[in-house]
């Protein structure tokens, strides 16, 4: 025994590590970096969240055999109704003795599992639940040992284990300090073998199991060791004046002692006390350090806040992050989280309770969400309504992230998650206040936000596995405040000592005794036991609106003018990128003289061009698309100006040459309609390119002979290869602009005097109408010259016909 507590001992108080204690560091490295993850598995009754071993074919005999700490397994079959009703018990074990894994850790295996069924197999079970305990270096031929007829709550199972612990055959798991009673000698000579600041000596009658527990409560604790006197140690009985059992005291170098304060002489009790001296820190972590908070370890300067207040700071901070930054990693939302997001925004425009502008915005944002009626948004839409570019009057939802009862003493501990909790207690704590009928609203709400939204994953696969396990249990609003009140406890009970914890802000089973008193109290047995009235009574109290602090806010007034000032910065952005695209549709329809012609020697690469170019988005284009088109229209524009290339983007058509060069007046008026529809359909993208070719004929057609005065000609843009072409025709516009500039103006007259005379002389004729007259002519003179001469000649004809005979 002797040899088990200085062993025990010297492994706490860090002197050279044994090989034992080595082999337990590898385990909890294999464990942690998920080479050995607990959570292999999630089928039967538990799931990753319950802090159980699954045990599987593959993991067995890497948990069970040659482990550093002692192992329970439950045996037990999924089906079974004695296993299902044990199971939230077994949980709650796991909850309670969490703290004492580096000594003993619980496992459990499905047995009515095809898979699983061999390792049942291989350990002879017969019968469910079953539950055997493995010691620490269980070599591979163990059956382990049955609790036979083991009790069905936590306190008894928790006495089973310390039991089978105390009794532990060698070799002892090295993590597990000496739980059987001190004597005055091990006490006298304790601090000349111990470095540690402080020895808690818990007195006690022998059946109690109070010290046990305390001890192990403490072993993931540094500079502190815990030992178990009995009261009838007199000596040390009387030399410190104990006089109740159990009772605890703090013992130091050369027989200094103290009383330990606690509300009531109980485990949890002393664990919550010891857990707080100074100096003790949980293994593996930094000692927190007040300076590490004052300090310039965050990126902003530490505010000092109340610990005991909930801040609105904290709340809006919260709000920018979920509703600005988590969300918009959502472009699209549909479906179930488009559904989850209206109950979200709809329990907060009802519950928030914010300064007045907070709540307009959430009002407007919930508003404008009832009123869609697609099956999704997009984000940038919703994002226009959060930063209210609507004008609704005196609304506004602040920017950026300013945390102060959630702040971290790193850049990334607490913050918004911290935030997160707090707002959906604070919701409940208003929900139950407004006596809302449905209780489970906000509950509800955020099952569906961290279900669809919360960055973090992993969380919301624990979050959602609770929610299933009970939250079917709430059936009013108080249940709903204290539902998430325990569910917190869990994920604190869970996360303890984890990374993610800010040793700074310990994760405990919240409100801690020093902060409501009333909320704990012991059952008959000298159980811990919450009360849940106080508990509610201090919830509802410590989250109501009435005691939120209104610290380190922005002023009102500040917040509209910072939102008339982005809305200004907006504006200003958009009509830049407005008249970008402008400018980018003017040139996009100047296509360059240099392909015009490679196009007029291979007629062949027309079909190419198919479906190329931009048009102008149309009205009902979303912004981002417009932003989408702007960058498109940025992009091009320097291809344009560099040279002649670059394709530009015209519709993706080219113009075909008119057939004939005769302004054709008659068919003006329905040039002009049919131009008139063309330029409507330009703006649709979906036109197809033939029946754009055929229009732009149209186009240019209508525009050789609209002449400037007609609103749309100036926007008729054409190419310097189609300027070239008329010029061919002689058809270059007077009026038109330069060639430079590419663009050409149409035109009523033609230039060339040919053309002119054409055109003045035969209104209405074609160059085909006047050839043929022409040949007509030449044909009917023909004929008249050739008549003449027949009947010039007919006469003689005649004359020698008679003389023949
Ligand atoms: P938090 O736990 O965030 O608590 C914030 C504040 O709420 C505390 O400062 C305290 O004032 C108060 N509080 C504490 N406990 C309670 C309680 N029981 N009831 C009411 N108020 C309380 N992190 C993980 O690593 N793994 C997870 O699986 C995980 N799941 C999460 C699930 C949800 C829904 C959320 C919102 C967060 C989750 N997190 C998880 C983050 C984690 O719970 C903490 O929020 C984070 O580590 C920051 O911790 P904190 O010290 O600021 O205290």
């Amino acid at each position: 025994m002797a040899r088990r507590y200085s062993r025990a001992t010297s492994w706490r108080t860090g002197n050279t590590l044994s090989t034992n204690a080595r082999q337990l560091l590898i385990l909890l490295i294999l464990v942690y970096s998920g080479i050995l993850s607990p959570f292999t598995a999630e089928a039967g009754l538990y799931t990753a969240s319950d802090q159980i071993v699954i045990l599987t074919p593959e993991n067995a005999d890497t948990v069970l055999f040659n482990s550093t700490a002692a192992m329970v397994v439950e045996f037990y079959a999924s089906w079974c109704g004695h296993c299902i009703g044990f199971s939230p018990v077994y949980k709650s074990l796991a909850r309670d003795i969490k703290e004492w894994k580096p000594a003993v850790d619980l496992a459990a295996v499905d047995c009515a599992e095809e898979e699983s069924r061999k390792v049942c197999t291989n350990f002879g079970i017969t019968g469910y639940p079953t539950l055997k305990f493995f010691h620490a270096y269980a070599t591979s031929d163990s059956k382990g040992q049955s609790f036979r007829g083991f009790p069905r709550d936590v306190k008894g199972l928790r006495q089973n284990i310390l039991e089978k612990m105390e009794n532990h055959q060698e070799p002892w798991p090295p993590a597990c300090p000496p739980l059987e009673p001190a004597s005055k000698a091990e006490v006298d000579s304790f601090f000349e073998s111990n470095s540690v600041q402080h020895l808690a000596l818990i007195f006690e009658a022998a059946s109690s199991f109070v010290g046990r527990e305390v001890t192990l409560d403490l072993l993931q604790y540094d500079n502190i060791a815990v030992r178990r006197v009995l009261s009838t140690e007199e000596e040390l009985v009387s030399r410190l004046g104990v006089t109740v059992f159990p009772s605890c005291f703090l013992y130091y170098p050369g027989g200094n002692h103290t009383r330990l304060t606690v509300q009531n002489e109980a485990r949890t009790f002393y664990s919550y006390a010891l857990q707080r001296l100074p100096g003790v820190v949980r293994a593996g972590k930094p000692r927190p350090v007040t300076s590490d908070l004052l300090g310039n370890t965050t990126d902003e300067q530490w505010r000092v806040f109340n610990r005991s207040r909930v801040y609105m700071a904290d709340l809006e901070s919260t709000l920018h992050f979920s509703l600005r930054m988590e969300l918009a990693s959502h472009p699209i939302i549909s479906g179930d989280a488009l559904s989850a997001l209206r109950r979200y925004v709809s329990v907060l425009a009802k519950h928030f309770p914010g300064r007045p502008l907070v709540k307009n915005l959430l009002s407007a944002v919930d508003s404008w969400l009832q009123a869609q009626s697609q099956s999704e948004i997009s984000y940038s839409d919703l994002r226009d309504v959060l930063d209210n570019t609507a004008e609704v009057p005196d609304a506004a939802l602040p920017e950026g992230q300013s945390w102060v009862g959630c702040q971290g003493s790193k850049p990334h501990l607490r913050r918004y998650p911290c935030g997160l909790w707090t707002l959906f207690h604070v919701l409940t704590v208003q929900a139950k206040s407004s006596a809302s009928t449905d209780p489970l609203e906000v509950l509800q709400a955020m099952r569906g936000y961290i279900h669809s939204f919360f960055g973090c994953r992993e969380c919301a696969t624990h979050f959602e596995a609770m929610a299933q396990d009970s939250l079917a249990q709430v059936d009013s609003a108080s249940t709903a405040v204290l539902w998430l009140w325990s569910r917190h406890n869990h994920v604190n009970n869970r996360l303890a000592g984890a990374g993610s914890e800010d040793p700074h802000f310990p994760k405990i089973q919240w409100p801690s005794p020093d902060v409501c008193p009333a909320c704990h109290g012991v059952k008959r047995g000298g159980e811990h036991a919450w009360k849940s009235t106080e508990v509610l009574s201090f919830l509802l109290s410590y989250f109501s609106s009435e005691r939120l602090l209104p610290d380190h806010l922005e002023e009102e007034s500040q917040l509209l003018a910072q939102q008339e000032e982005q809305r200004e910065k907006r504006r200003q952005e958009h009509e830049v990128r407005r008249g970008a695209e402008r400018r980018a549709r003017e040139a996009s329809f100047t296509q360059p003289q240099e392909e015009e012609e490679e196009e007029e020697e291979d007629p062949a690469d027309e079909e190419a061009g198919e479906g190329g170019g931009t048009l102008e988005p149309p009205p009902w284009v979303k912004p981002e698309a417009e932003e989408e088109a702007a960058v498109a229209v940025e992009r091009a524009r320097p291809s344009r100006q560099r040279g002649a290339h670059s394709r530009p983007s015209v519709v993706g058509m080219k113009l075909r040459e008119p057939q004939e060069d005769i302004v054709d007046l008659d068919s003006f008026v329905n040039q002009h309609y049919k131009a008139k529809a063309l330029r409507a359909a330009a703006v649709s993208a979906h036109v197809k390119r033939r029946s754009l070719q055929r229009r732009e004929e149209s186009v240019l057609g209508v525009g050789l002979e609209a002449g400037p005065d007609l609103p749309w000609a100036e926007s008729v843009d054409l190419g310097a290869g189609q300027h070239k072409r008329l010029q061919k025709r002689g058809l270059t516009s007077q009026y038109g602009g330069s060639e430079e500039e590419g663009v050409v103006a149409v035109q009523l007259y033609p230039q060339d005097p040919r053309g002119r005379w054409m055109n003045v002389l035969s209104v209405g004729f074609s160059g085909l109408d006047i050839s043929l007259c022409v040949i007509l002519y030449f044909l009917s003179s023909m004929c008249l010259l050739g008549m003449f001469l027949f009947f010039k000649m007919r006469p003689r004809f005649r004359r020698v016909k008679v003389a023949q005979p």
